[in-house]
């Protein structure tokens, strides 16, 4: 199995990690239309939502990405500076127990739509329902300040 790792030093690194990855992805997919979905695996605290800000600010979203824990989804919209529009689905599925909550939310829709970037928290909670093309994220807390992502095969 071929495990990547990456440690940050603060959250502003986390952020940039995010972008960086973002940036990537869309870069591919510029002239497809094809959906992106990141498993942000890991403790509280480990930078799973931190992450989550990055890509919305990669994508020029104008509100905050903020933890979505007690309404499971969150739906952003990509801003001005990119070339095309891409909708930022957040999830937090830490009080998820059945992934039919998910499923309600009009998760079949979400997964096989266009230009949609998935990020879900929690996803153990919902791995059921998990497409197999994915990417997986798992955050360590090392210290106060250092974390560890590693890219895990699923
Ligand atoms: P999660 O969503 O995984 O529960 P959050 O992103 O909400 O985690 O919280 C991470 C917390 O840890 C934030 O308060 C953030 O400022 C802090 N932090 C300290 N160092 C880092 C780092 N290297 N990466 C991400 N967050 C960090
Ligand atoms: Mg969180």
């Amino acid at each position: 199995m071929d495990e990547k790792e990456m440690f940050t030093q603060n959250a502003t690194e986390t952020k940039e990690f995010a972008k960086m990855l973002c940036q990537q992805w869309l870069e591919i997919n510029q002239v497809k239309n094809s959906n992106w979905l990141v498993c942000l695996y890991g403790d509280l605290g480990g930078g799973k939502t931190t992450f989550s800000q990055g890509i919305g600010e990669e994508l020029g979203v104008e509100e905050i990405v903020n933890s979505p824990t007690f309404i499971i989804m969150k739906k952003y919209l990509s801003g001005k500076k990119m070339n095309k529009k891409y909708t930022l689905y957040h999830f937090d599925c830490y009080r998820i127990s059945d992934s039919q909550e998910i499923l309600d939310l009009g998760w079949e829709d979400i997964i096989g739509g266009e230009n949609n970037i998935i990020l879900i928290e929690w996803p153990e909670n919902v791995k059921d329902i998990l497409p197999k093309n994915r990417l997986n994220l798992k955050f360590e807390f090392v210290d106060e300040n250092t974390r560890k992502m590693i890219f895990v095969n699923k």
